[in-house]
C-alpha cells in the first residue's frame, strides 16, 4: 500500500517510523512518502494561509499550495489508478473499524492533514471531481492539527494490511470487529503471573475448555459493550447476538 501525506509539520509525522508500522516500512508493505506543503507555496515566507473571507477569528489554508501539492503528489493517475484522498476533519463522518477495513483494501491513499481552521472548500470540491474524498473525523473533539488524526488512521489501518501483525488472526477478535465478535467491545484479558496481589484470574481461563473460553469471552463482550457501549448494541444486526446474549 502506498500513503501520501502532505502536511506543515513533517517532523510530527516521525512516529511512523517506530514499532508496527516502521517495520510494515521497513518490510516495504507500506510506502510512505511524507510531503512538506510549504514545498508548493511560492512567496518569500511560504505562506500557507491567509484570513477567512466573511470575516471572524483563525486563517484558512489557502487553495492554491494544496492545489499543486496534490497534482503533483496524483501525478498522471487516472481512473481506478487514482489514489483515495483522506480529509482529517471534525466536520467529516466518523472513522470507524469498518472504515479502516475498507481503506485497507486500497491501494493508494493520500492524506491532507490541516491546520488553523482547515482548508479552503475549493480545494476538497476539486478533487472531490476527480477521486474518491473522504472527509473523516476521529472523534467529537477538535485537535490543533491533523497530523495527529492521520497517526491514528495510519495506524489503525496498517495493522490490518497482510502480514503487518504477527497473528493475522489477533485483529479478528478486536473491539468492533464483526464476525465472532459482531461488533460488540473485546473483554479483559489476563496473562500470568495466575495471582497478582491477591487477585486472581477467572477459572474458565485455566479450564483449557476451548468452548467454555469462547461463551465466556463473548459473555464478557457483551456485558462490557452493555456498560461502556450501549449504543453499539442498539444498532447492531438482532441476528448477530444468541440467545444467551440476551439474558445478560
Ligand atoms: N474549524 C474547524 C472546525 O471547527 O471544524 C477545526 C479546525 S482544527 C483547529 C484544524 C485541523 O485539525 C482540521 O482541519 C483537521 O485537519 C484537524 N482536526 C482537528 N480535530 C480533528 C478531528 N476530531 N478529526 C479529524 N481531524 C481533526
Amino acid at each position: 500500500m502506498r500513503l501520501d501525506i502532505v502536511t506543515i509539520f513533517p517532523e510530527y509525522l516521525e512516529p511512523l517510523n517506530v514499532s508496527l508500522v516502521g517495520k510494515a516500512r521497513t518490510r516495504g508493505q507500506l510506502d510512505v512518502r511524507i510531503h512538506d506543503l510549504r514545498d508548493w507555496a511560492h512567496d518569500k515566507h511560504n505562506t500557507v494561509d491567509d484570513t477567512p473571507y466573511g470575516g471572524g477569528p483563525g486563517m484558512v489554508m489557502k487553495p492554491e499550495p494544496w492545489g499543486e501539492a496534490l497534482d503533483s503528489v496524483i501525478g498522471s493517475a487516472e481512473g481506478d489508478d487514482r489514489p483515495v484522498i483522506v480529509v482529517p476533519t471534525p466536520s467529516g463522518r466518523p472513522f470507524t473499524q469498518q472504515l479502516a477495513v475498507e481503506l485497507s483494501a486500497k491501494p493508494w491513499l493520500v492524506f491532507t492533514p490541516a491546520r488553523y481552521e482547515g482548508i479552503d472548500r475549493r480545494v476538497i470540491e476539486e478533487y472531490g471531481d476527480r477521486c474518491d474524498v473522504r472527509e473523516l473525523s476521529i472523534g467529537d473533539y477538535v485537535l490543533a492539527g491533523g497530523e495527529a488524526p492521520v497517526l491514528v488512521m495510519v495506524e489503525a489501518i496498517a495493522r490490518l494490511l497482510p502480514g503487518v501483525l504477527g497473528n493475522a488472526a489477533s485483529h479478528q477478535d478486536d473491539s468492533f470487529a464483526p464476525g465472532a465478535m459482531a461488533d460488540l467491545l473485546e473483554g479483559p484479558v489476563y496473562t500470568k503471573p495466575p495471582e497478582w496481589r491477591g487477585r486472581g484470574i477467572p477459572d474458565v481461563l485455566l479450564s483449557g475448555h476451548h468452548g467454555k473460553i469462547a461463551r465466556w469471552r463473548r459473555d464478557e463482550a457483551f456485558r462490557r459493550t452493555d456498560l461502556n457501549r450501549p449504543d453499539l448494541i442498539e444498532r447492531a444486526d438482532p441476528a448477530a447476538f444468541d440467545k444467551k446474549d440476551r439474558e445478560i
